[in-house]
């Protein structure tokens, strides 16, 4: 044995007591809550009867009491003891969540959820702990502050390239919060199951010891002892004394994870200081492909967490500012569900078919709640609303009113489905003004799917359901209610009907901002008529190989790379008054397999169709993606090539935007040097990606919802974004990867549902900026672009009835109000436990923005403050009437404090 005695006299090993607990992987979650049940029986009975084992880490997540206590509700008692005694340590996330493709508001719940669970037991670990998470967020510094959480822990995506070799830093946001960071270098296991045999765990540790202290700043290094579902290890006591007579040189003892950090504290002016996200592949798996895993779960993800805090929460919070009950207890509910499939490999779906139907059925509940909900608040402030007679006597007339869930007002053409019994009828502003529409389609409905109490009365007249189309302005976070009279037979006739649209036979669509033509091939060429630059051959189809798991796409070594040029597209044209509208419809050939794919053999299809609008007065233009597979492992990406070379590009992250290159030097060596994975430059984003140009007077942005995955790549000597649409893998992991070169990640079990076969669809939307992204402020437009204007149609029927409330609510309301701008709306909610609303709001541009005025609320008020994410008051200065300011990437929180 080569042990260094003078060097390693001074040296602790922190050996930490932990299970990693991933709810659910390629076993189910009700699998391993029959190991919970079991392992925590264990963990319980040794803390207790044994006053000589100090400490237990329940992985960082209060999901695993839940699940536990859901089904042993009398062991509540006996952890609330170990858990006051500082020994059973819990907390401070509710899952053990992804930071790289799941929301902002959605990480803070995590950690909002989790540390209210631990407040009945009154203690919480107060460290960002993430052992297994797939790369790091630069925004989770400032997140875990938000928190006053000051330490963070994690595995994944560190290596020196970011400036230090070292494990022990301290980690910046740009806004310049700082956590002290400590990363496992080895992971969370290397003390699994330690051997009670000496050559063995001499074996074991002799290495791994010495890349520890290599990478550590000082004389402390840590052995997690633990593993995935690992029970506790009984004999460490027999082990600690195998160790001390092994390693004579080295301090065991048996410690928590807070007396690293105490002792790091202390030297944390001597440690590095690093700023900006972890996500590099040289030393461990950090699979950035994953985000393309399972598309149809990643964007299932994206549609419902923007669906509760760009629409329900808002909506919940003006229904509340007009005298509705908030409530707390349904959202926290959908949060949760979500939230459980923000756990790592739930969301990155590196998990079994089965699981994965679990984690749809989540996200299914979580959106069926969600959407009830948002129907039940609209419902209320509609009903409550002061009834307008209508011509036929004893009769009120119905109401469609629309919601804007953004600060500032909204000038949209919305589409709208209402339901009368009448084959006409006109629109009224609240002034009482007829207003134009335009009827898309209409068609005849029976009366028992409007309330079935009509029909169980004998009344069988049909009802009418119209889609119909119109220009609308609403006022700022609110609404405004139109009203509907059945037309009689004498009134003009106010619609432009269906009949009146164009069918039209050219291959071009235009409105103020740009002019679109449609190629043979489906491709379209967008010209911007601000600058008449035009960018050719966007929606251009790439097909690929993916010989990869479900963790990393990884090309075939037989590649054949497949564009959809040749192919003839299906074009057709309509425009109304405000809408030009194409659908272009692609069908590809493709090979069927890898094996067709290497004999070049194209015998099987892809059918996408695109359906690209134009609206008056708008400049996103909207898309709508549609698609048919039927082909195995491969990828498939929508290019959108631009006419000049960047070096960067810009998406964004939680509470902010990052810059990355488009290049990675170390494609070139990464084999030489043993690279985990290969540096490709495959990047995340949530809402948008954009690059501008050198002299940045031209920005090209493309927002999502849901494909979270995009690459920059060469194209006829300039560049284009390649947005992933999905990519089928039949395989949970495979070994020798091309870019993932090794074991298999994960097992290699077969999972055909990974295949994506079938239909889904997806929304792109697409602008063109005479500015650079920060100036253009491209991020409000990401969240405009993912908060729709929903609509509401009160009709006298319903089947589930509902009784008046005693206040009437107005016909057009506006809760909060300000000017477009740099700031972006992050939430509006109401606070957790005061009678106050909570705006949260982040500035995404990296220049600080000064002399903000705070949003006025039309309501009565008491306070103004500031506080944190965890919403407690961090600043004592009533805010009314003040500026504030934002560092860049900053989020900042605000309590308005209601006087009721
Ligand atoms: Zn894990």
């Amino acid at each position: 044995m080569n042990i260094n005695t003078e060097a390693n006299r001074e040296i602790n090993v922190h050996i930490t007591p932990h299970m990693h607990w991933d709810r659910e992987w390629y076993f189910t979650a009700e699998h391993s809550r029959i190991l919970l049940v079991n392992n925590m029986e264990e963990i319980l009975t040794r803390l207790e009867s044994d006053p000589d084992y100090p400490f237990y880490v329940l992985d960082g997540q209060t999901a695993i009491l839940e699940d536990y206590f859901a089904v042993k509700p009398d062991a509540v008692e006996r952890v609330k003891k170990l858990v006051e005694e500082k020994r059973l340590i819990i907390g401070p996330w509710y899952t053990q969540t992804d930071l790289m493709m799941v929301g902002a508001e959605s990480i803070t719940r995590n950690l909002l959820y989790g540390m209210k669970d631990c407040k009945p037991f009154k203690e919480v670990m107060n460290i960002g702990y993430l052992p297994d998470s797939f790369g790091m967020s630069a925004a989770l510094p400032q997140i875990l502050n938000g928190f006053g959480i000051e330490d963070a822990m994690f595995w994944r995506g560190c290596s020196e390239r970011h400036g230090t070799h070292h494990t022990e830093f301290v980690w910046k946001s740009i806004d310049g919060s700082e956590v002290i960071a400590q990363v496992l270098p080895l992971g969370y296991a290397i003390g699994k199951y330690l051997p009670d045999d000496k050559d063995a765990l001499f074996k074991r540790l002799n290495n791994y010891l010495e890349v520890l202290k290599k990478a550590s700043f000082g004389g402390d290094l840590l052995l997690p002892n633990g593993h995935d579902q690992m029970p506790i290890q009984q004999n460490i006591f027999d082990i600690i004394e195998l160790l001390k007579e092994i390693f004579p040189n080295y301090n065991f003892l048996l410690s928590r994870y807070e007396t690293i950090f105490e002792k790091l504290k202390v030297k944390k002016d001597q440690l590095p200081r690093l700023i900006g996200e972890f996500n590099d592949g040289k030393y461990m798996r950090v699979h950035r492909t994953i985000s393309s895993t399972r598309m149809d779960i990643k964007i299932q993800n994206a549609v419902i967490e923007n669906k509760i805090s760009n629409q329900l929460e808002p909506l919940a919070t003006i229904a509340y500012s007009l005298g509705c009950e908030y409530h707390h207890g349904l959202i926290e509910k959908m949060w949760k569900e979500i939230m459980k499939n923000h756990a790592h490999d739930s969301i990155s779906c590196c998990c079994s078919d089965p699981v994965h139907q679990e984690i749809k059925s989540r996200f299914w509940l979580a959106d069926d709640m969600a959407e009830n909900l948002i129907q039940f608040y609209m419902r209320k402030i509609v009903d409550n609303m002061e009834k307008i007679p209508s011509s036929e006597s004893g009769t009120f007339r119905d109401r469609l009113a629309f919601f804007n869930f953004l600060p500032y007002p909204r000038n949209s053409i919305v589409n709208a489905i209402i339901r009368i019994r009448a084959s006409d009828f006109n629109l009224y502003d609240v002034a009482g003004n007829k207003i134009e529409y335009s009827i898309l389609s209409a068609k005849e409905i029976d009366p028992g799917l409007v309330d079935r109490q009509i029909v169980h009365y004998g009344n069988y007249d049909p009802f009418m359901e119209y889609e119909i189309q119109l220009p609308i302005e609403i006022p700022a976070m609110g609404y405004v209610a139109l009203s509907i009279e059945k037309k009689s037979a004498s009134g003009s006739n106010d619609a432009i009907s269906i009949l009146d649209r164009k069918e039209n036979s050219s291959n071009k669509i235009e409105n103020d901002f740009y002019i679109i033509e449609i190629q043979a091939n489906g491709s379209i060429n967008i010209t911007d008529k601000k600058t008449n630059r035009t960018f050719d051959n966007a929606l251009l189809i790439e097909e690929g190989s993916d010989d990869g798991d479900e963790y990393d796409y990884s090309p075939s070594r037989d590649e054949w790379l497949l564009y959809s040029t040749e192919n003839k597209a299906k074009v057709e044209i309509t425009s109304s008054p405000w809408q030009e509208k194409a659908k272009i419809q692609i069908e590809m050939s493709v090979p069927k397999d890898l094996d067709a794919r290497k004999d070049k053999l194209k015998n099987s299809l892809i059918e996408i169709t695109f359906t690209v609008a134009l609206n008056r007065g708008d400049s996103q233009i909207h898309i709508d993606a549609y698609w048919k597979n039927d082909a195995e492992d491969h990828r498939v990406r929508v290019l959108f090539p631009y006419q000049w070379i960047s070096e960067s590009v810009i998406a964004d992250t939680q509470f902010g935007t990052i810059s990355r290159p488009v290049k990675d030097d170390a494609m070139t060596y990464w084999e030489q040097e043993d690279w985990k994975e290969a540096p490709i430059p495959v990047w995340q984003m949530l809402n948008f990606v954009a690059v501008e140009n050198e002299v940045k007077n031209m920005s090209f942005a493309l927002f999502t919802e849901g494909l979270r995955e995009f690459e920059v790549i060469d194209w006829q000597g300039n560049q284009a974004i390649a947005l992933t649409l999905f990519r089928s893998v039949g395989v949970l992991g495979k070994e020798n990867l091309l870019l993932r070169p090794g074991r298999p990640s994960g097992i290699k079990l077969p999972t055909p549902d990974s295949q994506m076969l079938g239909h889904f669809s997806t929304r792109i939307g697409l602008g063109i900026y005479q500015d650079s992204v920060e100036n253009a402020e491209i991020m409000r437009q990401a969240k405009e672009f993912n908060t729709p204007i929903r609509f509401y149609n009160k009709i006298p029927y319903d089947a589930m009835k509902l009784n008046l409330e005693s206040f009437i609510t107005p016909v057009t309301y506006s809760l909060v109000n300000t000017k477009p701008g740099k700031i972006t709306l992050s939430v509006l909610k109401k606070a957790e436990n005061s009678d106050a609303i909570i705006s949260r709001w982040f500035n995404p541009s990296s220049t600080n923005q000064n002399n903000i005025a705070l949003p006025k609320f039309n309501l009565p008020y008491r306070k103004y403050f500031e506080v944190n994410l965890a919403e407690e008051q961090i600043k004592q200065d009533n805010l009314l009437d003040s500026e504030v300011y934002f560092n860049p990437n900053q989020v900042k929180t605000f309590s308005f404090k209601i006087d009721k």
